[in-house]
């Protein structure tokens, strides 16, 4: 039967058959499985645009179409509003209705648990169009494809039939709260506690820049659960918690150097009473679901920064073909066509990569070591191109009204959350010495 996203969006047949025939088969690619023209598909940097539908082989035109409508509710309903979120330090509720009812939301989801059903890669789109249109503001993808997966793997029924269909709809806006004043990198160095009352639990504590925090409805909150245990990380559990409930107060939305529509905020808990039914999987086995989960979430970073080299190569390119100086356009200068050269070259290397590993992640889920790599890479790789793009702009790159400007300090981020680019390279480098 097809999926919802499948009939939504008129797609041939539903992603989820793609994926389970390659699990099954040697066949090389979901495209020569079903496609013969597949390997005939470009790859971007060889086609005209690092942005034009139809490239890569790792996408079929099922992923196309999906495209093209997400590019065109990026145009509608995101970029005309964007300054004005970036003004407000959050987007509209409106606009999460509105990619709920588009199918943008809890892409991948299962549909048995309230979901689209779609693949990975075609929730990988969502983020990709919010990258080229260099549009940071909604926090969809750690919604989707952060978020709605602890609940949709460790969730009880009552959980996933309470929470993940009011996500997909836009309706509830979910949140992660893993980082402490005192404890980022340093994940087991939290403090916050829930105490065992009877049946319930009693949170204390607080979390600081948490994406989606002013706005969310639903918090996926870290807590320690066994001060006693053998190690913090046999310790820590995992919770639901609900706007409204009583002694969970937002703090302030924080002023960021970019990300400037993203509400980013201190979440503090004050004797939140929490029903047993709060509690996500099993108690004292949070810290192995967060290990379970943060290379996807590493990945996804990757991908963004890829999308966001594209995007400001792009750009960068357009702004020299018309910008003149010395009576021809900074185009014609040598040494900006080597600029273009070598920013082109390594995009297109990076982008092997990262379509590699997404790849993988699709059929069979990617290892840390990978993820990390996947990550420290390309987010530094993004603020190489960034700073160089900017460098090509001259004074107007400075300019927060030029694209580039905006794309340069939302890049700076990226390799700072989701662990650090060190802690990145401590995951990679453990895996090597360790083997
Ligand atoms: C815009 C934004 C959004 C965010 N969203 C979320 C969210 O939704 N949920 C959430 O839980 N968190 C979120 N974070 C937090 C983010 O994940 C942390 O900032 C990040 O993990 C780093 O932690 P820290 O800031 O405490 O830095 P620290 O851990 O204090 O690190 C400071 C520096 O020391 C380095 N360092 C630390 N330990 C080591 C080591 N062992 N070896 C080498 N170097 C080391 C780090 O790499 C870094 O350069 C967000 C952060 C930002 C800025």
């Amino acid at each position: 039967m097809a999926s919802t996203v499948t009939r939504k969006f008129g797609l041939s047949k539903p992603l989820s058959v793609f994926k389970y025939y390659r699990c099954i088969s040697n066949v090389p690619s979901r495209d020569a499985a079903s496609n013969p023209n597949a390997n005939k598909r470009l790859e971007p940097c060889q086609s005209s645009s690092l942005l034009d539908i139809g490239t890569r082989r790792i996408f079929s035109e099922d992923h196309d179409i999906f495209r093209q409508s997400v590019r065109r509710f990026m145009q509608e309903e995101v970029i005309p509003h964007h300054d004005k979120w970036e003004n407000d330090g959050q987007v509209s509720r409106e606009v999460w209705e509105k990619a709920g009812q588009m199918g943008l939301l809890g892409v991948d989801t299962p549909e048995k648990h309230g979901g689209l059903g779609g693949d990975f890669l075609m929730s990988c789109v969502v983020g990709e169009e919010q990258l080229y249109a260099n549009c940071t503001g909604p926090g969809w993808a750690l919604h989707s494809d952060i978020v709605m997966p602890y609940i949709s793997h460790y969730g009880t029924k009552e959980q996933v039939e309470k929470f993940l269909p009011q996500m997909t709809a836009g309706k509830c806006i979910g949140a992660i709260a893993m980082t402490e004043p005192s404890a980022g990198s340093d994940l087991q160095g939290i403090r916050t506690v829930a105490k065992k009352d009877g049946a319930d639990y009693i949170l204390n504590g607080s979390k600081v820049f948490i994406t989606n925090g002013y706005m969310c409805d639903l918090v996926i909150v870290v807590a320690i659960t066994n001060t006693a245990a053998k190690s913090a990380a046999h310790g820590i559990s995992l919770f639901l918690v609900e706007q409204g409930m009583k002694g969970f107060v937002k703090g302030k939305k924080l002023k960021k150097m970019g990300l400037k529509a993203q509400d980013t905020a201190e979440l503090f808990f004050e004797d939140v009473r929490l029903p047993k039914s709060a509690l996500l999987g099993e108690e004292n086995k949070g810290f192995y679901y967060l290990m379970n989960e943060l290379p996807q979430e590493r990945l996804l970073i990757a991908i963004f920064s890829l999308a966001s080299c594209e995007f400001m190569f792009e750009e960068t390119r357009k702004y020299v073909r018309e910008r003149k100086a010395f009576g021809k356009t900074l185009a014609k200068l040598q040494t900006v066509q080597h600029k273009l050269a070598e920013m082109k070259t390594e995009i297109a290397v990076g982008r092997a990569f990262v379509d590699q590993c997404m790849e993988i992640h699709n059929t069979r889920g990617l290892d840390s070591s990978t993820a990390s790599m996947a990550k420290y890479w390309a987010s530094d790789l993004q603020n190489k191109i960034a700073n160089q793009c900017v460098q090509l702009h001259g004074g107007w790159g400075y300019m927060m009204e030029y694209p580039i400007a905006k794309a340069f300090v939302d890049s700076r981020v990226q390799p700072i959350y989701g662990g650090s680019n060190e802690i990145m390279k401590e995951l990679i480098a453990r895996q090597i010495v360790n083997d």
